[in-house]
């Protein structure tokens, strides 16, 4: 069987990986993919309609009712019910949500659908948790991506900084990203781990250019042995 035309990028959060995935995606001219922000947008409609964040018929129906889109213009990574989420999603409260939502088998298995469904004809950068082991085990190239929990926490903050959220402390996202790790680690479906066959990578002491550099000679290296044309 031929290898999935997707590149999965694996990883805990802050690990840089979604800068990484995003500069690849754009120096290779492939589709980027944020599954992040699929569940980010799932949390936050259903905090806002107040659907219980656990298994159960109100989340079932929930899920049966949304239309969500992905990658609707330059302005809109992603939508529910025409509602452009892109930004709302961002703020420090819905990466709680996102962690809590993404435990339930039933959020996962309607993501795992749409994330095939969305990468089937076109040659992508996937970037989430389970990418690699659950969503495209078959994906011609996998990369772990991961970096020092400091580090990963500090980029956190300044994120949140950036995106004008000043009541956080660095002690604060430090807890987070240990929590957060802990859930995605540890949760029954899909958790976080390296798929065996995926490329390991520490980014801690490495610059963004070096990374890029050296990953796109590889996914490269990778198409020509899956006889895939980028
Ligand atoms: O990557 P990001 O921090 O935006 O993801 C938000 C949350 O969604 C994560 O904490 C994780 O719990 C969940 N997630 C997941 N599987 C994915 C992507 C994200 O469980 N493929």
């Amino acid at each position: 069987m031929g290898k999935d035309k997707v590149i999965a990028i694996d990883g805990p959060s802050g690990s840089g990986k979604s800068t990484v995935a995003k500069e690849l995606a754009k120096a290779l001219g492939l589709l980027y993919i944020d599954t992040g922000a699929m569940f980010r947008s799932l949390a936050f409609m259903a905090d806002k309609l107040n659907i219980k964040m656990e298994q159960g018929q109100e989340m079932n129906d929930f899920l049966s009712n949304i239309k969500m889109r992905y990658g609707v213009s330059p302005d809109c990574l992603i939508e529910i019910d025409g509602e452009n989420l892109s930004q709302k999603i961002r703020e420090h409260n819905v990466s709680k949500l996102a962690s809590i939502i993404s435990q339930i088998p039933e959020v996962r298995t309607y993501l795992l659908n749409f994330q095939r469904n969305l990468a089937k004809e076109v040659f992508c950068v996937m970037e989430g948790r389970d990418i690699g082991t659950v969503v495209f085990p078959n994906a011609f190239c996998k990369l772990f991506i991961t970096a020092s929990v400091d580090t990963r926490a500090k980029r956190r903050l300044n994120q949140l900084q950036e995106s004008g959220d000043t009541n956080v402390t660095l002690e604060q996202v430090i807890g987070d990203v240990q929590k957060r790790d802990d859930s995605d680690i540890n949760r029954e479906v899909a958790p976080l781990k390296q798929a065996e066959d995926a490329t390991y990578l520490d980014t801690t002491e490495l610059t963004l250019p070096e990374i890029i550099k050296q990953l796109s000679q590889y996914v490269n290296e990778k198409a020509k042995e899956a006889g895939l044309q980028l």
